[in-house]
């Protein structure tokens, strides 16, 4: 396995896993990973403890959706969108593909997703962090999220309010699945 990359699980990380790329329900209409693997380059891995525990402290636990990305199914998300908005195009690089960033939102104590005003993975300007065409409610929980995140020394981007990635690194660099043989989900 590529030393780089941690796997995070639900018990020891203390969040939820819904790997939605992982079924077919997703933007792309078809399960992009064949295993639900979620993988996070170790930097990402100690911002994210440090997330939780912020998150922890105010009730909320954080629930994942996607984190490391191998290059194959960037391309093949790119190929269901091919959005630059929305998608980055696998040329330049996803920070998913870096282990660098992962898409997420918060649940309460009874495991109910906080409303967020749009589902994760609507590409539309509802999803715009700052949008304010979405409830008062959900642009409070998105700034709680933003919060949460920044604290822990994640950044978000413009278009997706689910999306936090560590600042760029040139230390981050793109993981290729030759270097994932073993863990790759294209190559089973
Ligand atoms: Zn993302």
């Amino acid at each position: 396995m590529n030393p780089t990359l941690v796997a995070i699980n639900p018990e020891e990380h203390n969040v939820e896993i819904n790997l939605v790329y992982a079924s077919p329900d997703n933007i792309s209409g078809r399960a992009i990973y064949k295993r639900p693997l979620c993988l996070l380059h170790r930097d990402a891995e100690m911002a994210l403890r440090k997330a939780v525990t912020n998150a922890g402290n105010m009730g909320y636990k954080i629930k994942i959706f996607d984190a490391f990305r191998p290059q194959e199914a960037q391309e093949m998300l790119w190929e269901s969108l091919s959005d630059s908005s929305y998608i980055a195009d696998p040329q330049q690089g996803s920070n998913h593909t870096r282990g660098t960033a992962l898409d997420i939102t918060l649940v309460d104590s009874e495991g109910r997703d906080l409303d967020m005003g749009t589902s994760f993975d609507d590409m539309s300007p509802l999803s715009h962090h700052f949008s304010d065409q979405v409830s008062p409610k959900a642009q409070a929980n998105r700034l709680l999220l933003l919060n949460i995140m920044e604290e822990a020394g994640f950044e978000h981007i413009a278009h997706e309010w689910w999306h936090y990635a560590l600042p760029e690194n040139e230390a981050h660099a793109l993981i290729q699945s030759v270097q994932l043989a073993e863990l790759n989900p294209m190559h089973q």
